[in-house]
């Protein structure tokens, strides 16, 4: 394993789970330690990563704003607004982005509390930069275990590389946003999401729009896709919260 991570294996999840027009996995490193925020970034790049610095959770959240990474490496131990507090406000404004905890030996309870905040793996410090590299490339690859493969739901048949969606067989024509938010909500079924975290997460939260602009695209999609757009099925409207995508019954 290590020799073949020192051999310089490109992280082989690159290119296959990027959401379309990313080069790289983008990571975002939140710690506040100079030393060490910066050794992990090379790290990170040097395995092939886009890698970003942050020193403190408020700097973080405002980096994000600008752009949302695939994956955070978040310190524990932060001044102002700790690593939990962080992690619990990335898990609910961003719930598809990868978190990995960084702790200190003797911290094992903060590290119960980041999982179940909604940390997805954490490593502790100190840690061999590769081991830490490995725990990504793994926690990636759970996550998007196969981003492009096709998303199937009660006759439709979504196809994220190729931007298609067929229903009972026949392509359906969405345009390129209506699709964005079609694959975003198909790709987290069963959880509701309100107009700005749809917003957020499809059209960037550079964009400043109506949160009636949502309503305005699920209703279009629900026209295209739908057999009654007036009793939807995929796409079902959550009062007081905004809209989920269904979970498949198993
Ligand atoms: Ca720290």
């Amino acid at each position: 394993m290590t020799e073949k991570l020192l051999s310089g294996e490109k992280p082989d999840v690159t290119g296959s789970i990027l959401p379309d027009g990313e080069a790289r996995v983008k990571i975002l490193v939140i710690e506040d330690e100079e030393p060490i925020r910066s050794f992990v970034r090379i790290n990170l790049e040097q395995n092939g990563f886009l890698a970003l610095e942050a020193a403190s959770g408020e700097e973080a959240l405002e980096l994000i704003k600008k752009g949302v990474p695939h994956l955070v490496v978040l310190d524990l131990k932060l001044p102002g607004m700790d690593g939990l507090e962080v992690c619990r406000l990335l898990r609910d404004r961003y719930p598809q982005v990868a978190i990995i905890m960084l702790t200190a030996r003797g911290q094992d309870m903060d590290r119960v509390k980041g999982l179940e905040m909604g940390a997805d793996d954490y490593v502790v410090k100190p840690f061999h930069p590769l081991e830490l590299v490995a725990r990504i490339k793994a926690v990636l690859r759970r996550l998007y275990p196969a981003r492009n493969s096709v998303l199937r739901c009660a006759g439709l048949e979504i196809y994220p590389e190729a931007r298609q969606v067929k229903k009972a067989g026949a392509l359906v024509e969405l345009t390129n946003r209506e699709f964005e938010l079609l694959l975003f909500l198909a790709r987290n079924p069963g959880r509701a999401f309100s107009r700005d975290e749809l917003l957020n997460n499809v059209w960037g939260e550079n964009y400043f729009g109506d949160p009636k602009t949502v309503d305005v695209y699920i209703r279009r999609l629900r026209v295209k896709l739908e057999d009654d757009s007036l009793s939807p099925r995929f796409i079902e409207t959550v009062w007081g919260t905004g809209y989920r995508w269904r979970r498949e019954e198993s």
